[in-house]
């Protein structure tokens, strides 16, 4: 069985034993990790070790924060918002597809908020040129959506800005090299890529920790958040643990320069495979294609849902596109193997194979 879920999607199968194994008892402390006190010296060491090796995969410079906090991307659309907007009360935001209007649409209710470029009008299959972006520079930061997790449109280049960038990185963050001195402040939930939901990182630069509106919740408040170690509160104890076995996986499989890698060629092998076989259509610019969701459609629409439920019966499993999109969606974050693709592309060949068998045989019956 392959699960190409988007979210929360497949973890590598090592980790799952691993969190099986320490289930009952971690490392003979005779409790579960979701048994105990965040305050213990056991959970401390479980969070040091995953802020430790997370900062160590990313290479990030020591002017940043991780903050392991929790109500999912979504609540940080406003959160930001309201920790970030300070003073100039107005940012700019570029459009690319249906998550990053959820982002602007929360952040309106902050502040001033401006689409300073958007693809709606070519259907979100690209990324608006860098040239064409009308950036204010008055603006408290510029947010981006590096990867639109229902459109399969992605950032390849991220741009220097003289304005700080923050991004929703949720569905790739850990999937390629991404410079985060570049951003001021990076976001994303756990279930995408990372471990399982109701964990949230925030990474974000010191200079930007001190301007929340009064408004915001304590727990919310990334500079109140930053400066507690992110203790204000109790943390997502147990999703942290399994993050950790995420990041030290990582590390073992030769960090992200070599994930990456892997990533490029998994999404490669699928899109080469849809070009080349006029049944399977991708709309997606290839200059913007993304390497962890391939968005794609039959070219005969009507042919859907058949080709999703044969594909499920085949052990292909969650295939099926965003509700605002439609057509197929193959997630392929890092704990899908080449296998899986390649298993997936067979499939595809034979399926797109015998419907037009199908079609013939009906034409030459009339
Ligand atoms: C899934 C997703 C979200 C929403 O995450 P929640 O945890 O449901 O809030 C936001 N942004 C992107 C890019 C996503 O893929």
């Amino acid at each position: 069985m392959y699960n190409f879920s988007a979210g929360p999607a497949q973890l590598p199968k090592e980790i799952l034993n691993k969190a099986k194994e320490d289930l009952l008892d971690w490392h003979g402390s005779g409790m579960s990790v979701m048994e105990m006190p965040f305050t213990s010296d056991e959970y401390k060491a479980i969070s040091e070790r995953a802020h430790n090796d997370l900062r160590k995969l990313i290479n990030l410079p020591d002017d940043y924060h991780i903050l392991f906090l929790q109500g999912g991307a979504y609540a940080h659309f406003a959160l930001v918002a309201m920790n970030l907007l300070g003073q100039k009360q107005t940012a700019d935001y570029i459009q690319t597809g249906h998550w990053s209007t959820r982002a602007l649409n929360e952040a309106r209710r902050y502040g001033d908020i401006n689409i300073a470029a958007s693809s709606v009008s070519s259907g979100f299959n690209r990324i608006p040129p860098y040239e064409q972006w009308q950036l204010n520079p008055e603006a408290a930061y510029c947010h981006i959506t590096t990867n639109e997790t229902a459109n399969g449109v992605q950032f390849h280049d991220i741009p220097k800005l003289p304005i700080p960038l923050v991004a929703d990185v949720t569905s790739d963050f850990l999937t390629r090299q991404l410079d985060v001195s570049q951003f001021g402040l990076i976001y994303a939930s756990a279930q995408k890529n990372i471990g399982p939901t109701g964990l949230t990182i925030v990474i974000i630069h010191n200079t930007l920790l001190n301007q929340a509106m009064e408004m915001v919740p304590t727990v919310f408040n990334y500079g109140r958040q930053a400066s507690n170690n992110g203790r204000v509160n109790t943390p997502p104890t147990y999703s942290v643990y399994i993050a950790g076995l995420m990041f030290s996986w990582l590390l073992e499989q030769g960090g992200i320069k070599a994930i990456e890698q892997a990533n490029q060629h998994k999404a490669q092998r699928l899109y080469e495979f849809i070009d080349n076989n006029s049944f399977y259509q991708c709309s997606v610019d290839p200059s913007a294609r993304s390497i962890v969701n391939v968005c794609f459609e039959l070219t005969d629409m009507s042919r859907t849902e058949d080709f999703l439920s044969e594909a499920s019966k085949k052990g292909f499993v969650n295939l099926k596109g965003h509700g605002i999109r439609g057509g197929v969606r193959v997630s392929l974050y890092n704990a899908m193997p080449i296998e899986g693709v390649d298993a997936l592309v067979a499939f595809m060949k034979t399926y797109s194979a015998s419907q037009s068998q199908t079609r013939l045989k009906k034409s030459f019956h009339g």
